[in-house]
């Protein structure tokens, strides 16, 4: 089969010059592409709704208001979180938004106390984060998300578009600017999250997030201290996740 699609779709000069057609267009017209030609009915967005998320939300509901917008609520969100949520869900009037959670089975199992952020995030990240969404994507040959090149360093060389197993996960905002983030949302009068005015500049659980001082990442105030910089969505493919059901 490998083979077969080589021989259709050509060499690696072929798959570099096409990334590089998808690169140069406009990022809505691109968004349009994925969701409308590429990966039509198999694509959702899982979007955070923190910081920066505003923006692809609003290009999605400018395409279609019914794409499946997965939202992870891990049970220790800022209740800012789930308020700004409502407000731009029912803002650009987005019908698909559907919430994950762990299971609750397993957190009473495994975190009855809601403290395995401390003792082992890793593993906290899994159970709240990783397994409802690995569970939710099936079914779906694609995702995006709204990751930025500026938001870290670890995130610094992030694509266009990336495999994840076997699906593909897209990055339409890859190459844009805080300054171009700030300028889209303000343009099109989209309300910040409301803790970005205290300098969350990345927006995660209450226990792992603390604001970000002058000159520093975006991304730094994450797991502060605690030589973790990702939850586990990003560094490996959801679908080779086991998803632990029994
Ligand atoms: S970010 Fe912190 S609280 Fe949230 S799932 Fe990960 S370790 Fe747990």
């Amino acid at each position: 089969m490998a083979h077969d699609r080589a021989a259709l779709f050509g060499d690696a000069d072929v798959a570099a010059r096409v990334a590089t057609k998808l690169a140069a267009l406009e990022t809505t017209r691109f968004l349009r592409l994925v969701v409308e030609d590429i990966f039509p009915g198999r694509i959702a967005l899982v979007s955070s709704f923190g910081a920066d998320s505003a923006v692809m939300l609003h290009m999605i509901a400018g395409i279609d208001k019914a794409l499946p917008v997965l939202f992870i609520d891990t049970g220790v969100l800022f209740p800012e979180t789930l308020a700004y949520r409502d407000t731009l869900v029912s803002g650009l009037g987005l019908s698909n938004v559907i919430t994950l959670g762990p299971n609750r089975d397993r957190l009473a199992e495994e975190d009855p106390e809601s403290f395995l952020w401390a003792s082992d995030p890793d593993r906290c990240c899994h159970i709240r984060k990783v397994l409802p969404l690995a569970e939710a994507l099936e079914g779906f040959d694609a995702w995006i998300t709204g990751r930025k090149r500026f938001q870290s360093g670890t995130r610094a060389s992030l694509p266009l578009l990336e495999t994840d197993g076997d699906r593909i996960k897209v990055n339409p905002l890859a190459d844009w600017t805080m300054q171009e983030i700030d300028a889209y949302l303000a343009t099109h009068g989209i309300p910040r999250h409301p803790l970005v005015a205290k300098n969350y500049l990345s927006i995660g659980c209450i226990p792992c997030t603390t604001p970000v001082r002058p000159g520093e990442d975006p991304r730094s105030g994450r797991w502060r201290d605690k030589g973790k910089v990702e939850c586990g969505l990003h560094t490996q493919a959801l679908d080779g996740v086991p998803l632990e059901t029994s």
